[in-house]
């Protein structure tokens, strides 16, 4: 089958290089001239596990090609899968500019009979809005419209794309529908789960599933603070929650706020869906709210443990939404780090993929190269993302390059009783703080430094503790 795919981003170009992989010819066409060009020369312009090596095969077979020239790649698909992004729009809703203009771009070459699917998150009943825009533009021509949401997920999107939980086609019309059953008939054949349905259901089908994933992270995220209050582990209620299987322990882990390309412009969206069809999401709507609200809060914590430190240091460990991606969209960093910033705070960084993204958006951040010098005199170590070095950094090592004794971990990456045995005032989400310990190497200053006692010990007796 002849497979074009529009937009070569995270979700476009390992759909790209997967369907190659599938067996198809598969043409990768996007507006950015500088993207192509990397990609022709070879080189991968997002960092995804296997995605390179993938690239790579499908490229020397000949089954896989990037280009600009969106009208050649369109004349000759049985199928166009438009994967461009999708940001948030005006009143919530997604913003649907990128996905018109491929329509219209493609509508002046397909053939008759091409099967155009829209693969990026859109909102419900844009699929029969494409449908008008490529008739505006090419009145007469027989073609089919249909919806193929993504599931994948940034860090392990090739794995994600060959072992889904299922594929979604959505098509008001048996024939388009047999078409893209045929293009991923290497995946059904392994007994990949299939659900056709209307383009409709298949729109609502991709907000209700990231709706859903984000309420469980915004209500871990609610019973996290409640375990602070209540004194109570957070750990072992996910577990004992978790191993319910009508719950499930995914998605249960407490953090900074949900961030990324999806969760936070998929949820606005849905509720913006809800207000359009005057049926309110009130659960959503709130989610929302408080989603954003939990990073500044955060943030509020944060400078609530430097107390008010003059010239206070902080490190930052992690800038990525989530690990294992360079994706830094909608990242718990991207409000932490301003705000900390705002309160005079000096800022430096490690992040292993993300720097390169998060340096454009992100001002007055003195990034380094490793953990430990991004910690060089830091009053305070702050964990905003679940890299899994940062489970095993080397305590001593990091108490010697810091000033102060506090990290303040987002992520619950460390055994609090473990930290704390090493000299470090370690605080975690929903967990008691351990009892600091004072060892005997936890006392040496860094080099150039004067090693300050830990910020929140020395305020104890001026202010109550939270
Ligand atoms: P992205 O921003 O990484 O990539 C979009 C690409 O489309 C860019 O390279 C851009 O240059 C290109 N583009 C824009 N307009 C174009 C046009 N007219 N012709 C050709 N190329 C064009 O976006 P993404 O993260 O890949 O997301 C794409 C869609 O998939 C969004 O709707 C998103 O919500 C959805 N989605 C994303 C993920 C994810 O994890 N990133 C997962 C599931 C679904």
């Amino acid at each position: 089958m002849q497979v074009t795919v529009i937009g070569a981003g995270y979700v476009g170009l390992t759909t790209a290089a997967c369907v190659a992989e599938l067996g198809h010819a598969v043409a990768c066409v996007d507006v950015d001239v500088s993207k192509v060009a990397m990609l022709d020369a070879g080189n991968v312009p997002i960092r995804e596990a296997g995605l390179d090596a993938l690239i790579g095969r499908n490229r020397a077979s000949g089954r896989l090609q990037f280009t600009i020239d969106v009208a050649k790649a369109a004349a000759r698909a049985d199928v166009v899968l438009i994967a461009v992004g999708t940001p948030r729009g005006t009143g919530g809703d997604a913003d649907l500019t990128h996905v018109k203009a491929a329509a219209r771009e493609i509508a002046r070459a397909i053939r008759p009979k091409t099967v155009v699917t829209i693969k990026s998150t859109v909102a419900v009943g844009t699929a029969r809005l494409i449908r008008e825009v490529i008739a505006e533009r090419r009145g007469g021509l027989d073609f089919w419209i249909t919806s193929n949401p993504e599931f994948l997920r940034e860090g392990s999107a090739v794995r994600d794309f060959f072992e889904p939980d299922r594929i979604v086609i959505g098509a008001d019309d048996p024939e388009p529908a047999a078409r893209l059953t045929e293009l991923y008939r290497p995946l059904l054949d392994r007994g990949v789960p299939l659900v056709v349905t209307s383009t409709v259901n298949a729109e609502l089908i991709k907000y209700t599933a990231n709706a859903f994933l984000a309420l469980k992270v915004g209500f871990i995220n609610d019973v996290a603070d409640l375990c602070e209050k209540a004194e109570a582990d957070i750990n072992a209620v996910v577990k004992g929650v978790g191993l319910d299987r009508r719950i499930g322990p995914q998605f249960l882990s407490p953090g900074p706020g949900f961030g990324g390309s999806c969760f936070p412009k998929d949820t606005e969206a849905f509720a913006a869906a809800g207000r359009k069809f005057s049926c309110p999401q009130p659960l959503i709507e709130t989610l929302v709210t408080r989603n954003q609200a939990r990073k500044h809060q955060l943030a509020k914590r944060i400078l609530g443990e430097l107390n008010g430190l003059a010239k206070a240091r902080v490190a930052v460990l992690g800038v990525a939404f989530k690990a294992d991606t360079d994706d830094v969209r909608d990242s718990a960093a991207l409000t932490i780090i301003p705000a900390l910033r705002a309160a005079g705070v000096s800022v430096s960084a490690f992040d292993p993929w993300a720097r390169a993204n998060a340096s454009r958006v992100l001002k007055d951040v003195a990034w380094h190269e490793d953990p430990y010098a991004a910690c060089s005199g830091a009053d305070l170590v702050v964990i905003l993302t679940e890299w899994a070095m940062f489970r095993t950094l080397d305590l001593p090592l990091l108490s010697r390059h810091m000033r102060g004794s506090t990290i303040f971990d987002c992520r619950n990456l460390m055994d609090p009783h473990h930290v704390a045995s090493q000299g470090f005032r370690y605080v975690s989400l929903g967990r008691p703080a351990a009892p600091r310990v004072a060892p005997a190497t936890a006392a040496k200053p860094a080099e150039g430094g004067v090693r300050l006692p830990n910020l929140r010990d020395a305020a104890v007796a001026r202010r109550p503790v939270r």
